[in-house]
């Protein structure tokens, strides 16, 4: 058993309790959202925690999940906050530093040559510090997480945007930088903005070639990127009850995509289903103890109008197939109107590579369904007409489906199963492709796909669909395919239409491992050395960042003013940088490299106002820190979008920025600036973007009166000498103003416990 059947016993005795008195003060019926948020306060109930939206309150999740990118830095930092063990239940999970090759046998052999400093380093500060530790192998974090310590009624922060996954078991798990989660492991209050609650009605029940998938890419179409900023997406009905606890759990993941805090469903028989196939049927119990006070009161299901910030309603019944994308996760195209819209966008319609698994939809039921099409493709005469491949959750997905003969299944088409690691997913794809630059078309059932993500080529469109839908296109070897209509040749030239996918919500066999891949940490840690060598190009130690010098921030040089779409991979690419995450310095040489530099639209060349010269944005930023200039970046709509790594704020911290203006920043990024003791700044009148030149040096005045809700003003010095004043505005509360003046959140940290 690794969940903490002790931490759910105490929560769920004292939860009803806390729900009624948050009830009583508040008067009125509760959301889901609300019971969990407020049985999870740091302290008291504060006046203001009714105010959605609008006011921070301080939290205690019950646990930490960090993956082994993320960890890296997270850990790195907690080590320097001064504790002997973490303060909740945590782990460490090996998955993103895996690269998809050849196959997952060889992939991982590999990996672990590769990475052996950083796992060592891993393994052996979980063990110190009391941290649960999954190899590589296992599995990818969320479904990890979702398969073990996930549980209803639970609050949870991640180091991954994907963490919302466990609202498909109820839960309110968020993803969060690094640095929140050593403000968890500390031990300290977690702050989070009351967030609004978006229902989401779900009536009906779904059939054919529809599945959970196609819920959130309808929802994601509807909402796009940026409609879920600072809101719970909370799922019921009819409709939500109908579906297995891992398609709860797929959609929940893939509310990244929509920028919500994250989301949730009700706590149902299907989750109860699920924790008992899992190994958890005390959880199971204990949860059908308390079911009523994990879901929302009656009286919001009866006139949920009424008490959700925005409301939307989906029939099931009605709902088709959607594909999403290509280059962005909200242009969501029903599959009867797919093969128009092809046509219509120039998109190529050739699909070079079909992609199932990942985190978001590698469940039995996923697995199963697409399973069932190969074999009615494979009876049909039919073979796989582009390059497929399977991504398992985690081993005990791997191992229950090897055992049941669906990998079998899978590689009759030529299908090449991966390492249960996030690999394409994250752009650790070996791709075979003869020309990088060729416009071309992929297919995934992952939830992201924005330009360059999964294979790091520009002009690859990739496209997001159910694994069904990914399994047909893959047998169809077109994205202009629709397999509830269109039929295909086989191999006699007749023309045959697939069989509607079936499959098992859960193994009826049960679910079986041999090893699961988790390591216990040691019950004392304090004899363990934590492994990092002082000449290691991939781990290195960290000095606190400066503090805030006490006076207004003049004479920063402009680095660059982004334009369009800036993300966090934009910010801090993925791939080959992977390796360097716990090495801040050698990372910091990926800093904005992929932003696209308003004045020349081109990447990573921007003008050093010292020389004149274009050159690289990092190597401008280190001339300007050598010259002790500090430099400020400007920014578009939604800055920061996309994976929470908190090194798309590090590294403009160690390279000198000072402040990040922008139009409108995505949340977690926004957070994680302020965490750094960076400036976060918008636009108070958003047209002010097209006033920053490219020769501007310029001035952040009254930090010394610096205040929640007053905005600051900044002098544009333009090289012509005529000086422009704009105001800025910020969201900073009292205490991110303090980690603002101490330089940053772990230099406060670090004084309450290293005296
Ligand atoms: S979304 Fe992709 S990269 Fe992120 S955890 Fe899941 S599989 Fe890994």
């Amino acid at each position: 058993m690794v969940f903490d059947l002790a931490l759910i016993k105490k929560l769920y005795a004292e939860l009803p309790g806390k729900v009624a008195a948050a009830r009583k003060l508040i008067g009125k019926p509760l959301t889901l959202t609300e019971k969990i948020l407020y049985a999870h306060l740091y302290g008291a109930l504060p006046a203001t925690a009714h105010n959605r939206g609008k006011d921070y309150v301080d939290f205690a999740p019950d646990r930490v999940a960090m993956q082994d990118a993320t960890a890296q830095m997270a850990l790195l930092q907690f080590m320097t906050a001064g504790r002997s063990k973490v303060a909740v239940p945590s782990t460490v999970h090996c998955d993103h530093l895996i690269q998809a090759k050849v196959g997952a046998k060889k992939d991982l052999e590999l990996a672990i040559e590769t990475n052996r400093e950083v796992y060592d380093f891993l393994s052996s500060i979980s063990d110190k510090y009391g941290i649960g530790f999954w190899k590589a192998g296992a599995g990818i974090i969320h479904q990890v997480v979702l398969e073990n310590y996930a549980f209803p009624g639970g609050m949870m922060i991640g180091t991954d945007s994907h963490t919302p996954n466990a609202g498909g078991l109820g839960m309110v798990a968020i993803g969060v930088g690094g640095a929140d989660a050593v403000d968890v492991m500390a031990g300290l209050p977690w702050e989070l903005k009351m967030p609004k609650v978006i229902g989401v009605k779900l009536t009906g029940k779904m059939s054919g070639w529809t599945s959970c998938k196609d819920v959130i890419l309808w929802v994601a179409g509807q909402l796009t990127v940026k409609g879920g900023t600072g809101a719970i997406v909370e799922y019921f009905g009819d409709g939500a009850d109908s579906m297995s606890a891992t398609g709860k759990g797929t959609v929940c993941n893939m509310g990244a995509e929509i920028g919500a805090t994250c989301s949730l469903f009700a706590y149902d028989e299907k989750m109860g289903a699920y924790l008992k196939a899992t190994g958890r049927d005390e959880v199971a119990a204990l949860a059908d103890g308390i079911k009523e006070h994990l879901r929302p009161d009656v009286e919001v299901y009866a006139d949920p109008a009424k008490y959700y910030d925005q409301l939307l309603e989906l029939d099931l019944n009605t709902l088709e197939p959607y594909v999403n994308g290509p280059f962005t996760p909200d242009l969501a195209t029903p599959i009867s109107k797919m093969a128009a819209a092809v046509k219509e966008n120039g998109w190529p319609a050739k699909l070079e590579v079909a992609l199932i698994g990942s985190c978001t939809n590698s469940s039995y039921e996923d697995i199963s369904r697409s399973a069932s099409i190969v074999e009615d493709a494979v009876s049909k005469g039919l073979k796989a007409n582009a390059e497929f491949t399977i991504t398992p959750g985690s081993e005990l997905v791997r191992f229950t489906i090897e055992r049941d003969g669906f990998i079998n299944t899978f590689e009759k088409v030529g299908g090449v199963v991966l390492a249960n690691a996030c690999g394409p997913c994250i752009g650790q794809w070996a791709r075979h492709i003869d020309d990088p630059n060729r416009k071309n078309t992929i297919i995934t059932s992952f939830n992201r796909n924005f330009a360059k993500r999964n294979d790091g080529n520009a002009s690859t469109h990739a496209f997001v669909a159910s694994p069904e839908i990914v399994t047909a296109m893959a047998i169809a070897g077109t994205i202009a395919f629709n397999p509830l209509t269109d039929k295909l040749k086989n191999a006699s030239g007749e023309e045959v239409l697939l069989k509607e996918p079936t499959g098992f919500e859960l193994p009826p066999k049960g679910f079986a491992v041999e090893d699961a891949g988790y390591q216990a940490p040691a019950a004392d840690g304090s004899g363990i050395q934590v492994k990092v060598a002082t000449d290691s190009k991939r781990l290195q130690l960290l000095e606190p960042f400066k503090a805030w010098e006490g006076t207004d921030l003049k004479g920063l040089k402009l680095l660059i003013k982004a334009k369009g779409k800036c993300t966090t991979d934009h910010i801090s690419m993925a791939g080959p940088w992977l390796k360097f995450r716990g090495h801040l310095d050698n990372i910091s040489n990926n800093m904005l490299i992929g932003a696209i530099n308003f004045y020349n639209e081109k990447t990573d060349t921007v003008k050093n106002q010292l020389t004149g010269e274009y050159g690289p944005v990092p190597a401008t930023a280190r001339v300007y820190k050598a010259a002790g200039v500090g430099s400020i970046v400007v920014g578009d709509e939604n800055y920061g979008e996309g994976s929470s790594r908190e090194h798309a704020a590090m590294e403009p911290r160690f390279l000198g920025v000072r402040a990040i203006l922008v139009r409108s920043f995505a949340r977690i990024h926004e957070t994680n600036l302020k965490k750094q003791g960076m400036l976060g700044l918008t636009f108070a009148n958003k047209e002010d973007y097209d006033k920053i030149l490219e020769d501007d040096t310029i001035d952040i005045v009254g930090l010394s009166s610096f205040a929640p809700g007053q905005p600051l003003t900044i002098m544009l010095n333009h090289q012509d000498g005529t000086v422009e004043n704009i105001l800025v505005n910020h969201t900073y509360n009292e205490q991110q103003i303090e980690w603002f003046r101490a330089g940053g959140a772990l230099n406060v940290i670090r004084s309450q416990f290293v005296k």
